[in-house]
């Protein structure tokens, strides 16, 4: 069942929204070439708590950071750690908040420095994939026009599009129902009510679809080795449109 937020739930998410999106701002002044990943998620940690927000990715399934930090040719979940990062990679910042028992969730791929225009233009056609989703919703549509308009833009950009991992439902927990593919049929799907809340975000790849799992059994990576990207935004559906509650 997909949950339709009351009025007072919407304030929270706004909230939670906003502070996700704060945490942004904040945390890009320090992506630099020699920052920590790990000294990066304490900055986000800190930041959240002094939000009045906790950072609803620690300890979730087990996570050890307060946020996922992925680098180049990783896709998801990456542990803050030692790793620094250096001119020209590429770092996504997963960023959840949890305000009043209400979540907000956000991904946004940053360059470090300089990078490569090939790169750059990776970053900027999935961020356009993310909004070509984001510009279909209203009441009244189905959840696959999401998916298939997602899929449209990363197809014409022939980016691999990550099958293993989807948008969702959000809310009370970070992860609702519904599954929310980054690929798919016009038609399918069930329909969208106002209230609803959705995270939408493609995950797409310069090369191919292939992902693995490390060693560490949390990142996971492109098979092929070469660089991915991912942007989210948790939204709120309206009757016209939609309302992004992580904004920047
Ligand atoms: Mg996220
Ligand atoms: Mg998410």
């Amino acid at each position: 069942m997909i949950s339709i937020k009351s009025n007072h739930e919407i304030e929270l998410m706004r909230k939670a929204g906003e502070i996700v999106g704060n945490t942004h701002n904040y945390l890009k002044n320090y992506i630099k070439p020699g920052i920590t990943t790990k000294e990066l998620d304490t900055l986000a940690n800190d930041f959240i708590l002094k939000s009045g927000a906790t950072p609803s990715f620690k300890g979730l399934y087990g996570f050890p950071g307060a946020i996922c930090i992925s680098v180049n040719d990783e896709i998801v979940h990456g542990i803050p750690g030692k790793r620094k990062l250096k001119n020209g990679d590429i770092v996504t910042l997963d960023i959840g908040a949890c305000y009043k028992g209400y979540h907000g969730d956000s991904a946004w791929t940053y360059p470090v420095g300089n990078i490569r225009p090939e790169i750059a233009e990776l970053l900027n056609q999935t961020e356009e994939s993310l909004f070509s989703g984001l510009s279909v919703i209203k009441e009244g549509i189905h959840l696959g026009e999401i998916s298939n308009a997602i899929e449209t833009t990363a197809r014409k950009y022939k980016l691999g599009i990550v099958k293993e991992l989807v948008g969702h439902g959000i809310g009370t927990e970070v992860h609702q129902q519904p599954d929310i593919p980054n690929y798919g049929k016009k038609n399918t799907g069930p329909i969208l009510k106002e209230g609803m809340t959705l995270a939408i975000e493609p995950m797409l790849n310069m090369g191919s679809a292939d992902v693995a799992m490390l060693d560490d059994d949390w990142t996971i990576v492109t098979m092929d080795e070469l660089p991915s990207a991912h942007f989210e935004h948790t939204v709120l559906v309206t009757k016209d449109g939609y309302e992004i509650l992580t904004k920047r």
